[in-house]
């Protein structure tokens, strides 16, 4: 088994890297929403407690009446700055009615 030099580590951790966007904008990857919030914007996310995954599906922002998009792309919300994940969920869910 060969040993891999640090320098060839590098090399190969590069082209991960530059791959990555290359995956998401294909679809090869998964959904991310995380943007660029402004300072102002992660302190809303945060005092919601705002989070990308929420763990329990009934609560995801795309099953929330606040929510706006689908559930295959990063949508916005009338309570929450910034890229909202379909998945995501915080502390002022409401659920849609059906
Ligand atoms: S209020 Fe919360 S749960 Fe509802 S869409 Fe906005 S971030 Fe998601």
């Amino acid at each position: 088994m060969s040993k891999m030099t640090r320098r060839e580590l590098g090399r190969h951790a590069l082209t991960v890297l530059a791959a990555a966007p290359l995956f998401a904008a294909c679809g090869g990857g998964e959904l991310e929403c995380a943007g660029s919030p402004s300072a102002d914007q992660r302190a809303v996310r945060t005092a919601l407690h705002y989070v990308d995954h929420g763990p329990d599906t009934s609560r995801h922002c795309s099953r929330c009446s606040l929510y706006v998009g689908d559930a295959t792309a990063c949508g916005t919300c009338a309570a929450v700055p910034g890229a909202i994940h379909p998945e995501g969920t915080c502390d002022s869910f409401v659920a849609r009615a059906s």
